[in-house]
């Protein structure tokens, strides 16, 4: 890992979780969230865009000491004991007041396992100071756009924002076979937002609901959708868009990540 030179602007990021299982799993997908990790710019903070924050209004985390959360039922016992006591970002949370000064501090919340899922296979040392933006959920996928786009300094400010859900997100398409084969239509929104995202066609992104039923299926509620506006709305047109990740878990769930920059 390299330490950014003065100047030098980070990537923006949307990391899947899927199944929180995840977190503990070695497998292509968290292999490949280190080998991601490893091409990176040290942060000086990360700011995760958090599917599992969801709130009227937008909120930030002034945690100086963020507690872990375990926001699920009915998994084994291990996941329940991970912990990921990475410092907060208090100041850098200041920082995003004063470029979205609606944003409400909130010092109670945590770091739910949109983060630390991800995080801990990225920076296993919980070194990086971590702190959290929650979803307006009743808000318009344009509100979420323009936030986005107004957070776009701090790629310029040693933050490495990352919005974490997932592209497809269908509780009701989940096979809990082993490898199932994904449904079509999870495929194909899959493949319809990688083309936008290739295209940086914003209204497509924002007006995915055009896509009719594949959009339906795929997102049946938009919490993990939502995230992605983030980093897409931040990327600038001299961006690279890659995608460190694709594929389809339990057949409904996409599992692709994409690099801005
Ligand atoms: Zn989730």
């Amino acid at each position: 890992m390299s330490t950014p030179g003065p100047g030098s602007r980070m990537p923006a990021l949307f990391l899947a979780h899927g199944n929180p299982m995840n977190a503990l799993a070695d497998n292509a997908f968290t292999r490949s969230l280190s080998r991601l990790a490893e091409q990176l710019p040290r942060p000086d903070a990360i700011l995760v865009v958090s599917a599992h924050w969801l709130t009227r209004g937008t909120r930030v985390l002034t945690a100086p000491t963020p507690r872990t959360i375990h926001d699920f039922g009915g998994f084994p016992e291990e996941l329940y004991q991970v912990q990921y006591p990475a410092p907060g970002a208090p100041v850098h949370a200041e920082a995003v007041r004063t470029l979205i000064p609606e944003a409400v501090p909130d010092s109670t919340w945590g770091l739910d396992h949109a983060s630390w899922a991800v995080l801990r296979h990225m920076w296993p040392a919980a070194d990086v100071p971590v702190f959290e933006l929650s979803v307006d959920i009743p808000a318009h996928p344009t509100v979420h756009w323009k936030l986005g786009r107004r957070l776009a300094p701090l790629r310029d400010r040693g933050v490495l924002v990352v919005g974490s859900g997932n592209i497809v997100h269908s509780f009701a398409g989940v096979s809990w076979e082993p490898d199932p084969r994904p449904h079509p239509w999870a495929e194909e929104f899959d493949v319809w937002v990688a083309d936008a995202l290739e295209r940086r066609d914003a209204d497509a992104l924002v007006e995915y609901e055009a896509a009719g039923r594949i959009a339906r299926l795929a997102v049946p509620t938009n919490d993990h959708y939502l995230p992605l506006l983030y980093p897409a709305a931040m990327s600038f047109p001299e961006d690279d868009v890659t995608f460190p990740f694709t594929g389809i878990e339990m057949a409904s769930m996409s599992m692709r990540c994409v690099r801005f920059g």
